[in-house]
């Protein structure tokens, strides 16, 4: 059975509470407390845990680093994830520099550029390779994911490149929507785009909805998480 979307993210928003309860050295929450602290219903967080298992003990509430163990598992935090950045300009710089993805395993392995200004250059503790060499480069290296923050008019571009290499993974900062190609103008997709999993991060797009619903309070259905 599917799961939606937006079960997936709450699961993120309950790992990040209980991140905060173990934190304070809360050792017990329930559904109701994490259902409160995330602003959905109980029932829902009983839904959403339910997809993957049954976490509590009915009446007991939760053991916090035990929900917590469980959620990171299920989310596979748990296991080395290795990343390289496509677009090594202001956005690909700052994520680079940010230190908050290595509170799991999300290690940089590489960084990617095409201009000349950039490629060379030593950022953290990587060099910046030029996409020329990036098919070599994941054919050696584990390679899990791509970012991409590259210009909008090369994303696509640079997706394909990051598919043809073998990267299954791409999260993608340009507001585009990456497609997979249409083959010989027919509706078939390969079977390695068939198999890529494409997460869009939009803050320009959350702009706009915020704007929205700021204009339209009363048409907002989710609590804020
Ligand atoms: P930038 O111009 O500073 O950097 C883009 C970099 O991509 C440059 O270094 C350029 O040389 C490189 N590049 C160009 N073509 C390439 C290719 N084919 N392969 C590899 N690298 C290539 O741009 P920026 O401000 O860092 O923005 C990058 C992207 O992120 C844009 O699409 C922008 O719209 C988007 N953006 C997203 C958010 C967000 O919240 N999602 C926020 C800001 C910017």
């Amino acid at each position: 059975a599917e799961i939606p979307t937006a079960a997936i993210s709450r699961l993120v928003t309950y790992l990040r509470i209980l991140e905060q309860l173990e934190t304070q050295d809360v050792s017990r929450t329930s559904s109701s407390d994490l259902a409160e602290r995330a602003g959905v219903s109980a029932f829902q967080v009983r839904k959403d845990l339910a997809y993957f298992g049954r976490f509590g003990t009915r009446g007991m509430g939760y053991t916090v680093p035990v929900l917590k163990r469980e959620l990171v598992r299920v989310l596979g935090l748990n296991q080395t994830w290795n990343v390289v950045i496509v677009g090594m300009g202001r956005l690909g710089q700052a994520i680079a520099n940010y230190p908050g993805a290595s509170d799991y395993q999300f290690q940089y392995a590489g960084l990617f550029d095409v201009s000349p200004s950039i490629v060379g250059q030593q950022i953290r503790n990587l060099t910046v390779r030029h996409m020329d060499d990036l098919k070599a480069f994941v054919a050696q290296n584990t390679v899990d994911m791509g970012f991409l923050a590259v210009p909008p008019d090369r994303a696509q571009d640079a997706a394909q490149a990051l598919v043809d290499a073998g990267v299954r993974g791409i999260l993608n900062f340009a507001p585009v929507v990456i497609q997979p190609p249409a083959e010989n103008g027919a509706q078939e997709i390969s079977d390695e785009w068939r198999a890529v999993i494409v997460e869009n991060v939009d803050f320009l797009a959350g702009m706009k909805r915020l704007a929205f619903y700021i204009l339209n309070p009363h048409l907002k259905d989710a609590p804020l998480t």
